[in-house]
């Protein structure tokens, strides 16, 4: 794991920096993926704690310990 994350950190910056540049938006399923602290590829089991809580998909990064939260969309 710690071999590939430089290059997987590259890519994601790449990729940030070209839908900055064209104007696209990364799609939300990959954009939960990605770090906002270190933008690292959240591999959940890998480098990545996933846990709900109070209706809340809370992402933990094991790389640099900023945690994403996201709201579930209620079914009913
Ligand atoms: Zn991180």
């Amino acid at each position: 794991m710690a071999k590939d994350s430089p290059l997987q950190k590259r890519y994601v910056k790449l990729a940030k920096k070209v839908s900055t540049r064209t104007r696209t938006r990364i799609p939300s399923n990959l954009k939960r993926q990605i770090c906002k602290g270190c933008n690292a590829l959240l591999i959940p089991g890998k480098n990545a704690t996933v846990r709900i809580k109070q209706k809340k998909l809370r992402i933990k990064c094991a790389e640099c310990g900023k945690i994403q939260l996201i709201p579930l969309k209620q079914t009913q």
